[in-house]
């Protein structure tokens, strides 16, 4: 039975004649992306088409149509039935998609069912969080109560900073690199090659000049080719983002040689602005021993993370801390709010605060420290068993994203929901990926790459990995 087909119909009485409640709607697998710029990405020419979006044209064939209520319908309540149909297969799906995700830094395991009764009310903190407006259904209290705990975090005094609650950790990119414009209007971005695309979305938004700094094979930034650019720029001010693990490789940018870089090129403090994306890993690291610090103790502007990666949240939001000092730079009074307007989103969600101030409460310091712990444990035992059965495979030292070698499958890739990039794939491992996910997924991929290579060798990817990591003929 095609259950996607059939809810699109006009009619919804066509379509509940054998209609199954708790069949799993066969997951409509959107098109996966190529390479960026057309580059080969190591695939076959005919795997290649079939994957290639294509832009200009939006697919539709997959959707849930909306119908419109027949006459009847309120009486018969046959819609209503048709309808919670509809989600109850969606959530038997979203069950069997979420037991199979391994390649998005979501932490897909929480509990908030405390939570539901708050299911009722439109919680909107519009505005700054720390000014009430006239809209009075709001999580305030809540909001700055999460805003103070990441102060301590990053260890800035309640009355030196001024932060919110973002829609997503590109939010807090945004805000971020906006504060760094507004502080040094002529100043240029620099960003290594590896930021995440926010940042370069951020300098095309703003116009602003951006210099991007190669990297190392780890992912960080190369300092040295840092130098040289910054050097060769010597009369404009620097605004830099500096990584708290990149996307793909989790890599951990060293902010205090990024200073030292700095400081060393003439630029004083009056000179520069760094902003920290630590979207993935900037809720990590803390809890890592051996890590070095992210601290407003340290020259730097501001500090974003997501809240739905490693804290786990049923919807995407982030939080974005800054100095106050930096924020009356970009601020202006809105009469209409009674608010001051120094947020990019207007609206914004006030159930995702006390979502956060949830887990927070709930885990603590050590809770966090707790399940750091399990996944970097977990990630090494990935690393060490993909190794071990002869695939090539890299995870930095401060991190829990395994990078290896690109499955030649498209539906294994999209089966594990694995993120790739060129001839890498990555897991990164969250507090919902336990030893025995991993176990079934190296299983899956040992059984099925041995019919992937029968008659060709894997690909070389010391070129994304390194030498020592990669596990081909000539490197292994
Ligand atoms: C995920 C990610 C982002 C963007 O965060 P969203 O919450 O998805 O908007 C930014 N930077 C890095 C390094 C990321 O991993």
């Amino acid at each position: 039975m095609a259950g996607a087909v059939e809810i699109k119909t006009a009619s919804p009485n066509v379509s509940r004649r054998n209609f199954d409640p708790t069949a799993v709607v066969p997951e409509p697998l959107p098109p996966v992306v190529t390479a960026a710029n057309g580059e080969d990405a190591g695939v076959d020419k005919l795997d290649k088409e079939s994957r290639e979006i294509v832009l200009g044209k939006n697919v539709h064939t997959t959707c849930f149509a909306v119908t419109e209520p027949e006459a009847n319908d309120e009486f018969t309540g046959d819609k209503e039935a048709y309808m919670a149909g509809v989600l109850a297969r969606y959530r038997k799906s979203l069950m069997e998609r979420t037991k199979h995700h391994l390649g998005y830094p979501y932490n897909l395991d929480f509990d908030y069912g405390a939570l539901a009764q708050l299911q009722h009310f439109s919680i909107n903190n519009l505005g700054d969080p720390f000014i009430e407006s006239n809209y009075g259904v709001h999580s305030r209290q809540f909001e700055v109560g999460v805003l103070d705990w990441f102060a301590r975090l990053w260890e800035i005094e309640k009355n030196d900073y001024w932060g919110y609650i973002t829609n997503c950790g590109t939010e807090g990119n945004l805000h971020g690199i906006l504060v760094g414009r507004e502080v040094f209007p002529d100043g240029i971005l620099y960003a290594s090659r590896e930021s995440h695309y926010s940042i370069f979305k951020a300098a095309r938004m703003y116009r602003m000049e951006c210099v991007k700094v190669d990297t190392l094979i780890s992912g960080e930034i190369d300092c040295a080719d840092f130098r040289a650019k910054l050097l060769a720029n010597k009369g404009k001010p620097a605004i830099i983002n500096v990584n708290i693990g990149t996307t793909v490789k989790g890599a951990v940018d060293d902010l205090d040689l990024v200073i030292q870089t700095l400081e060393g090129c003439g630029f004083s403090r009056d000179r520069f602005y760094i902003h920290c994306d630590g979207a993935l890993f900037g809720l990590m690291m803390p809890f890592v021993k051996r890590a070095p610090k992210v601290s407003f103790k340290k020259p730097i502007g501001s500090v974003s993370v997501s809240g739905h990666k490693f804290v786990g949240c049923p919807m995407p939001c982030g939080v974005q801390i800054t100095r106050m000092e930096h924020v009356n730079a970009l601020s202006s009074n809105v009469e209409y709010l009674a608010s001051r307007d120094a947020t990019i989103m207007g609206s914004r969600n006030g159930h995702a605060p006390i979502f956060l101030w949830y887990t927070l409460n709930r885990k603590g310091y050590n809770g966090f420290a707790k399940e750091v712990q399990k996944c970097l444990r977990n990630a090494h035992y990935l690393k060490d068993q993909l190794r071990a059965a002869g695939i090539g495979a890299m995870l930095n030292e401060l991190s829990s994203t395994v990078v290896f070698e690109r499955p030649r499958d498209e539906d294994f890739v999209r089966r594990w929901q694995l993120a790739c990039e060129g001839n890498i794939a990555h897991v990164v491992v969250m507090p919902s990926v336990s030893i025995e996910k991993l176990d079934v997924f190296l299983n899956e991929l040992v059984k099925n790459r041995s019919t992937w290579y029968q008659e060709q060798q894997p690909p070389c990817i010391a070129a994304d990995i390194g030498k020592e990591n990669c596990a081909c003929p000539l490197h292994k």
